[in-house]
């Protein structure tokens, strides 16, 4: 069993995929060129926002956000304490300093509350000048942004929305990566839509903003590439990615965001009435399910449980092992404002990612619960 059946979805789409690479290797233009700004449009159209730009993956796209707005040395930005690594990365990246904020339980993403703690506290202790909010749509699932933008909005703060894992999820029909002033997402070949490599995208509605990311992504090229304005980095996605990303983005569509929100909801109903803690999602949102994470309940041992299901052929991951802050690469060069993060601490040591995806069979899906089931009453 695979966590995440990438060759089944290639099984599917086999024709129309090969047909895409074929027709760029024909066609000799292997960066830029029509497939890059086809996919840009129809990108930004679905997401609902002005400008698309595509760029090699979704750290650069973080970073090239950042750049644009001139984050940097003396800046405070605010990151949640669980993420994977690049949410805060890219702030150190550019020179500013992430604040790590806990996060809630139930949603694993950013608590609202907390933020606006951590916001009076850099205002208060005058070291940092705050500028700008992460939020992560971790697990596919939306941050809390009406509660996040206010937050914001009272403190003059930029938001970035990181929808790495968010692509495909929206609140009230609104579509992720478009909650931020500047949202961006990845095309990592496991993230919700990915392409077979690496490739991410930086969305805005602000011109200004997107003319500078496509400056800085391409070397902060000026009138043409060489002339050179600022100093950027190169960072686009390639012809064939974004052919191959084009076939899966129209399977995305029509029914792979359906067909992963029905396996989440069969989730939901087998593993209900066991002692897990199931993945919440808050009404008018919608996720796309990059993960189903549970939570084990106290006094089973996580690993042991991991290690067990291992045995029995079932393929679990643990995302994040390790709060932010904990990370060697921040030591004291980050900010936790007031007693740490508790409930990142317990996320860290109980949270458990089951196999997942649009093309998780349901023979697998069977297996995956009755092993579970197994290995919680004997753990
Ligand atoms: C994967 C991921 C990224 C980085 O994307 P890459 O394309 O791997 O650089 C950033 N943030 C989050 C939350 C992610 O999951």
């Amino acid at each position: 069993m695979q966590f995440r059946d990438l060759g089944a979805q290639y099984e599917r789409l086999k024709p129309e995929i090969d047909h895409a690479i074929a027709s760029v290797l024909a066609d000799g233009r292997f960066i830029g060129g029509s497939e890059v700004f086809a996919l840009e449009t129809e990108l930004a159209n679905y997401v609902g926002v002005k400008h698309c730009i595509t760029c090699g993956n979704g750290t650069d796209a973080l970073q090239l956000a950042l750049m644009a707005w001139g984050v940097g040395s003396g800046d405070a930005v605010f990151v949640p304490d669980f993420t994977f690594f690049s949410s805060g990365e890219v702030v150190s990246a550019v020179g500013a300093t992430p604040v790590f904020v806990d996060v809630d339980e139930h949603t694993f993403n950013i608590d609202p509350a907390k933020l606006e703690q951590a916001v009076s506290y850099v205002e208060r202790e005058r070291q940092l000048t705050p500028k700008a909010v992460v939020a992560v749509d971790l697990f596919g699932l939306p941050a809390g942004y009406p509660s996040i933008r206010k937050v914001c909005d009272e403190h003059n703060l930029l938001l970035l929305e990181d929808g790495a894992q968010g692509f495909g999820g929206s609140i009230e029909g609104k579509m992720a990566c478009s909650f931020g002033d500047t949202s961006t997402t990845s095309f990592f070949p496991a993230k919700p839509l990915g392409c077979y490599g690496d490739g991410g995208a930086v969305f805005t509605d602000n011109d200004e903003w997107a003319e500078l990311i496509r400056s800085y992504a391409v070397h902060g090229k000026g009138t043409m590439k060489y002339d050179n304005v600022r100093v950027g980095m190169n960072s686009r996605l390639d012809s064939l990615q974004a052919a191959i990303l084009r076939v899966k983005f129209k399977a995305f569509r029509e029914y792979e965001v359906t067909d992963v929100n029905a396996r989440a909801a069969w989730y939901d109903t087998a593993l209900e009435g066991t002692s897990l803690e199931l993945p919440q999602v808050p009404d008018s949102y919608t996720s796309s399910w990059a993960q189903y994470t549970v939570r084990v309940p106290e006094g089973v041992d996580r690993d042991a449980l991991q290690a067990m299901l291992k045995v029995q052929g079932v393929p679990t991951m643990v995302y994040y092992p390790k709060p932010m802050h904990e990370q060697l690469a921040f030591k004291d060069r980050c900010v936790v404002p007031l007693e740490s993060c508790p409930v990142t601490d317990q996320l860290c040591h109980t949270v458990l990612s089951l196999p997942m995806g649009p093309h998780l069979s349901e023979k697998d899906q069977l297996r995956v619960v009755d092993e579970l089931r197994f290995c919680l009453a004997n753990a």
